[in-house]
């Protein structure tokens, strides 16, 4: 059996599969609750698996936000999710624990593996991964290679691409970051501070989500709407970034807020290749089917890797 953790900023997403197989064997999520650090999740990790199986894991793929180095299994440098995490022993955790070899891999890069090797855009050997989430997490594929460069920082760290000079805090602490506009919590909280808000349906929410955000659009409320154009114009400034920088031929859109949002696929691929430099070729966006468990796939293929 190789067993799966997605630790995310939200929630831990579990996956068992047996070797060769695709479909997972059982799934299951849970509350992370990443800012009371990573002991506790990983002690409500092994009390679930071990509700859900007695048998010893053949090999176990963990999956996290931050800089990864994915040979030395260390987490480098996380924002503030797991913060504890920082230079934690994966590896020694596993075998106390379930006896078993582990392979590490930062988010973004699990699910776009997951998605090129299984998903949505199998034998795509040029891809970038965009995950809208809590946060915004990149990926990219070059020649058929995830890209890691000098740090494990490559290809990551497009969420905190610049789209606004001298622009608004981020969660990370530079300025005008995409994840400062774009990111879930930073988006609905902007919201609430537009002009219009109070005569807005939304005013009357309990608690403004970026789901209540588009369904209100989509029945019409004007201002939502507007909300909603300019959080497109956030993806897009931050998908063209990854675009020019990467060159792929296509882009992948995980993450909560991708679930069936092929309008919003459509709408990006349509900016993507309308831009000048662009001219002459076409780059695809494509929608993960399972967007919960693109990455829980990506260290699938790791373990399935490792283990030849
Ligand atoms: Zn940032």
């Amino acid at each position: 059996m190789e067993l799966a953790i997605d630790f995310g900023g939200t929630n831990i997403k579990m996956a068992a599969f047996e070797k060769g197989k695709k479909e997972a064997l059982w799934t299951e999520s849970i509350p992370s609750y990443s800012d009371r650090g990573m002991e506790q999740a990983l002690v409500r990790v092994q009390e679930h698996i071990l509700q859900r199986t007695q048998e010893k894991p053949d090999i176990m793929g963990i999956a996290l936000p931050g800089i990864v180095d994915s040979e030395r299994k260390r987490l480098l440098t996380v924002n503030k999710k797991f913060k504890n995490a920082e230079g934690f022993d994966f590896q020694e955790w596993c075998s106390r624990t379930f006896g078993c070899p582990l392979v590490m891999e930062n988010d973004a890069n699990a699910a776009l593996l997951g998605e090129t090797a299984y998903g949505c855009a199998v034998g795509k050997k040029n891809a970038v991964m965009m995950i809208l989430g809590t946060g915004i997490g990149t990926a990219a594929v070059i020649d058929g290679r995830l890209l890691r460069g000098s740090h494990y920082r490559a290809g990551i760290m497009g969420g905190h691409s610049v789209i606004q000079i001298k622009g608004r805090k981020c969660n990370c602490g530079a300025y005008g970051c995409l994840e400062a506009y774009a990111g879930a919590a930073e988006f609905t909280d902007s919201v609430k501070k537009e002009p219009g808000f109070a005569e807005s349906t939304l005013s009357t929410e309990g608690e403004l989500t970026m789901k209540s955000i588009f369904a209100a659009a989509e029945k019409g409320d004007a201002f939502a709407k507007e909300q909603v154009e300019r959080l497109i114009g956030y993806y897009e400034a931050g998908v063209l970034n990854l675009v020019y920088a990467y060159d792929p031929e296509c882009v992948i859109l995980s993450g909560g807020i991708a679930k069936g949002s092929a309008a919003l696929a459509g709408r990006l691929e349509k900016f993507i290749n309308g831009q000048p430099w662009m001219t002459g070729v076409s780059v695809s966006v494509l929608v993960a089917e399972n967007p919960d468990f693109s990455v829980t796939l990506g260290l699938r293929k790791r373990m399935e890797d490792y283990q030849g």
